[in-house]
């Protein structure tokens, strides 16, 4: 039977490359968002795969919605946490809402999305959980002290549960992208943007798929002894 793989944002973006990845590798996938119907309906369309709408940041809802995927599609195998907003500003303007919502979306949401199919994975003796942070939770990013705190909390939860999850067949990683070529990045104001191409060696933004080409890698048996580890794939950005 094929495996069931879950990608929470996975209907645009770097999440619409994984799913159609994870597709194409022969697994059943259900990808979620948070509001945008109309993407997520041309989605399905396109590509046959199901769409779920809840917010992460919900526990009660991420719980509700996981049961329904796994009553839909069977038990789920794979978790790509990827679903992640930005809230961007300097730290003397930030507000504790920008500061809420970003930790309510990327950190909690991590928590929210990994924590009920956790108890299946450990009874089935199988899992892989894979969470998308951040080149910016390595490094730090001016403006982001919010996103920058919750992708590096990203990491701690991995390396966490995978010391929990390794005698069980879990594993759990994380890929770390530089600067994709989605929305997120194109929402950047065109001049500032040029100035991050500028500083990165391969004198490019990333394309989606090279970050869903590693999620695949990851999800598969080959993986079985990479756990707790940070991929990083960022066109040679290299820092301290
Ligand atoms: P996009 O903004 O293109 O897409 C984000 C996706 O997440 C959408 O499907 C969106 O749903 C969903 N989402 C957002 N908030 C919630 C929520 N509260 N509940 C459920 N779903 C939600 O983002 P990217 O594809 O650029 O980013 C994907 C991940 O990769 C994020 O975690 C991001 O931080 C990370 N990343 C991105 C980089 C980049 O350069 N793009 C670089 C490094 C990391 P909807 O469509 O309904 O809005």
């Amino acid at each position: 039977m094929a495996r069931v793989a879950l990608v929470t944002g996975g209907s645009r973006g770097i999440g619409e490359a994984i799913s159609k990845a994870l597709q194409a590798e022969g697994y059943t996938v259900a990808a979620t968002y948070a509001g945008n119907d109309e993407k997520a309906a041309a989605f399905t369309e396109a590509t046959g795969i199901k769409t779920y709408k809840w917010n992460v940041a919900d526990y009660a809802a991420s719980k509700a919605g996981i049961e329904q995927v796994e009553a839909d599609l069977g038990p789920i195998d794979v978790v790509v946490a990827n679903a992640g907003i930005t809230r961007d500003a300097p730290f003397h303007k930030m507000t504790p809402e920008q500061w809420n919502e970003v930790v309510d979306t990327n950190l909690t949401g991590v928590f929210n999305t990994v924590h009920p199919v956790w108890p299946g994975m450990r009874e089935r003796k199988f899992g892989r959980v894979i969470v998308i942070s951040s080149i910016n939770g390595q490094k730090g990013q001016f403006a982001q002290v919010n996103y920058a705190a919750t992708k590096a909390g990203d990491l701690g939860i991995v390396k966490s549960l995978a010391q929990e999850g390794a005698r069980a067949g879990i594993t759990a990683n994380a890929i770390c992208p530089g600067y994709i070529a989605t929305e997120m990045v194109m929402a950047i104001p065109e001049k500032v943007r040029d100035s991050i191409v500028a500083g990165i060696p391969a004198g490019r933004l990333g394309e989606p798929e090279e970050i869903a080409r590693a999620v695949v890698f990851l999800a598969s048996d080959d993986a079985g002894f990479i756990n707790g580890s940070t991929i990083s794939a960022n066109g040679a950005q290299f820092f301290v």
